[in-house]
């Protein structure tokens, strides 16, 4: 995402389709609102060339675990079918090492299928990554060696690792960034400082809430660790805000404000237009 503010863009650059209802991990602070039922390919297909018409070629895949989506292949071709230019594929990877579920993508097909693949790590060990991401014991050791043989067959400026900055890893982030950086085929390292939300479990928020000052000292701790790299992008929620249009696999768009509440926005389906209209208006108000 660029870095224009919240409340001067008019459209966002791309559309997050958070559509995929499962996922292998369970996390405490996950922000999404999940959809009732399996997302319909021929509506969602429908809206990404009404997007395409309306100027926005550009588009995250997620969740959820995309990964879990039956036929994955025919909705990324279906994608590419409607104009989208860019697509990135957002998945914690669980599956990818050795594909067991009937139809379910392999490593090569997937990079050949996306532009960009983002994963995330936010620990450094099995047992810090569970602060975030629970469910899996042996997450954070399966997410490196995927890390490392996604690696080795990526394009160049391929992969990106997300990372949330929480109250439990913004003192370790130099642990986090050694298989980060390590990486031949990294294009960015993005970390984002949690974003406390509504969809968060009970008592969640308050856990893992980082502070803007913890923020910027997390920032300026690691720079005296590792130095200034371009491929660390530091993402604050107040950067954040605006940016998103995320739809779940109903079809119903909404994005995040700044106290961690869910704007919504209605179903996509049919009303593109108006749902891009709704979107420039939710983020005028949320830049007051
Ligand atoms: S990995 Fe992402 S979608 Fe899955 S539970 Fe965690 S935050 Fe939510």
């Amino acid at each position: 995402m660029g870095a224009q503010a919240a409340g001067t863009r008019s459209r966002p650059e791309r559309i997050n389709f958070a559509i995929s209802r499962r996922c292998a991990v369970a996390c405490d602070g996950c922000y999404t609102v999940f959809g009732q039922q399996d997302p319909p390919r021929e509506p969602f297909m429908a809206s990404v060339c009404a997007f395409v018409a309306l100027g926005i070629d550009a588009l995250t895949l997620s969740g959820g675990d995309p990964l879990l989506l039956d036929d994955l292949p025919a909705w990324l071709a279906g994608f590419r079918h409607a104009g989208v230019r860019t697509i990135k594929l957002d998945t914690v990877g669980a599956g990818l090492l050795a594909p067991a579920r009937e139809g379910a993508i392999d490593i090569e097909t997937l990079l050949g299928a996306v532009d960009q693949l983002a994963l995330p790590l936010d620990g450094w060990d099995n047992a810090s990554a569970q602060h975030f991401r629970r469910g899996r014991a042996d997450l954070h050791n399966r997410t490196v060696e995927l890390l490392r043989q996604l690696d080795a067959c990526a394009r160049p400026g391929q992969l990106i690792v997300n990372t949330v900055v929480h109250a439990g890893n913004a003192d370790h982030l130099a642990r986090i960034a050694e298989p980060v950086l390590a990486l031949r085929t990294l294009a960015q390292w993005n970390l984002f400082q949690y974003t406390p939300t509504d969809q968060a479990a009970a008592g969640a928020n308050d856990r893992l809430r980082v502070g803007d000052e913890a923020f910027a000292a997390a920032r300026v701790r690691l720079h005296q660790q590792i130095g200034e790299l371009p491929l660390v992008r530091w993402r604050s929620i107040a950067d954040r805000l605006g940016h998103y249009l995320l739809v779940n696999s109903d079809g119903q768009a909404w994005l995040p404000r700044a106290d961690g509440s869910t704007c919504r926005l209605g179903c996509i389906f049919g009303r593109e237009a108006a749902v891009l209209e709704a979107w420039a208006t939710a983020v005028t108000e949320i830049a007051r």
